[in-house]
């Protein structure tokens, strides 16, 4: 009889596991609610993540979606000065960025085409475990159980805190908007095909094109100490540059960054975590969807070894917790930079025009490699 999975969660993390799963015979069942419109903005996917995506087989269809981006250029946000340019594709090791939107639908449709793989259009309401034997309620009503449960429903899902209710997820003082804008309208110099990353006194910008370079995605991170007002127009209104930004202001999304513990266990009863679930982090380097798909990877790779998909599991915790572990760590590093304030700020900016490139590509080419 073919052994049965159930994935929590229809994202990144829980697509990608349940494809793995089932191109190694396992009957999968996907229970989320069925959301399709929740996905905003944009994704990077460095060397390391898009390795982890290769055994899919859906390589071109994401390129043929993304666009390679050549580098990140540094500026300091108040005068969007250059400070310094950092390579971030070689020739054999593209970095992209995606639409979310896009890569989830290639993971879906990957999915539909697997007929070991079935949705269940629901949300688990309550986890319960007597005996080792775990069941999940839903609230359609059903009791679901299986011999194995992947946990891929994000860092705020019933999940993480069934494995670990003490766990803590407090505001970090620090808020995000994101938002998407059609090429054409954005100022001149953000629809380059490169990551632009501005540094300010305790806030920090990101753009990236994505649509095939016909929109562009910005995440603006600040202090909500420093900054009195939270609207982004009274933040924008008198930069040289974002100032421009202003006609589209309803496209931006406010969003608070969490700071999340580092769990010491990612497994209960028939249940493990994987993904956000497992190792939430600071979206600073960009590395959260790209970590999940190298926890897919590395139970891929050990099925690939002749393991049941148990013991690939068990393996897989062992491995990519101390990996994902470090990298949320750099992620939380990294934010502390960025958000550095005056006059500290001035002297990181100094610092970084001077010596940046080699040491932020040391940094960057150390984290694709050992990540
Ligand atoms: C501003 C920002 C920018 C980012 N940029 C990047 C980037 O450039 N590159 C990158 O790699 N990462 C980035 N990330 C991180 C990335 O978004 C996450 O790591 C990724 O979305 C995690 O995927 P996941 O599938 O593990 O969890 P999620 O995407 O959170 O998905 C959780 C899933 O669980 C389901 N679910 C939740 N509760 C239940 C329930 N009770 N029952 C059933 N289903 C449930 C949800 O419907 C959803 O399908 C960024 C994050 C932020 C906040």
């Amino acid at each position: 009889m073919t052994e049965e999975v159930v994935i929590i969660g229809n994202s990144f993390s829980g697509l990608r596991t349940a494809i793995a799963c089932a191109k190694h015979g396992y009957k999968v069942t996907v229970i989320a609610p069925n959301n399709h419109s929740r996905f905003i903005g944009g994704l990077q996917i460095a060397p390391n993540g898009l390795a982890a995506l290769s055994s899919l087989g859906v390589e071109q269809e994401i390129l043929n979606k993304a666009v390679r981006l050549l580098a990140v250029q540094i500026k300091a946000f108040d005068t969007a000065v250059s400070l310094t340019n950092i390579p971030l594709s070689s020739k054999n090791d593209p970095y992209v960025s995606i639409a979310r939107h896009d890569l989830y639908e290639i993971l879906l449709n990957k999915c539909l085409t697997n007929s070991l793989i079935k949705f269940m259009d629901a949300r688990v309401l309550a986890i319960t475990n007597k005996n080792n034997h775990t069941k999940l309620a839903l609230d359609i009503g059903e009791i679901i159980t299986a011999p194995i449960i992947i946990g891929a429903d994000g860092w705020d899902g019933k999940t993480r805190r069934f494995i670990s209710p003490s766990a803590n997820q407090k505001n970090s003082g620090y808020s995000i908007y994101r938002g998407i804008f059609p090429a054409s309208k954005v100022p001149a110099g953000f629809s380059y095909p490169d990551v632009q990353l501005w540094l300010g006194n305790s806030c920090h910008l990101v753009s990236y094109p994505i649509q095939n370079s016909q929109a562009v995605n910005f995440v603006f991170a600040f202090s909500e100490r420093a900054f009195e007002s939270h609207s982004i127009d009274a933040i924008f209104c008198n930069h040289p540059v974002l100032s421009m930004l202003g006609d589209y202001t309803q496209n931006w999304h406010l969003t608070p960054i969490k700071q999340f513990d580092s769990l010491s266990n990612w497994r209960r009863g028939g249940i493990t975590l994987i993904g956000d679930a497992a190792h939430p982090m600071p979206p600073h380097l960009a590395q959260g969807a790209g970590q999940s798909f190298m926890d897919v990877a590395s139970i891929e790779n050990n099925l690939g070894k002749g393991l049941t998909l148990s013991n690939a599991i068990y393996n897989m915790v062992t491995t990519r917790m101390p990996e994902s572990h470090s990298v949320a760590k750099k992620s939380q590093l990294s934010g502390n930079i960025f958000h550095i304030n005056s006059p500290v700020a001035d002297l990181r900016n100094q610092i970084i025009s001077m010596a940046g490139q080699k040491v932020i590509s040391d940094f960057l080419q150390d984290l694709w490699l050992t990540a």
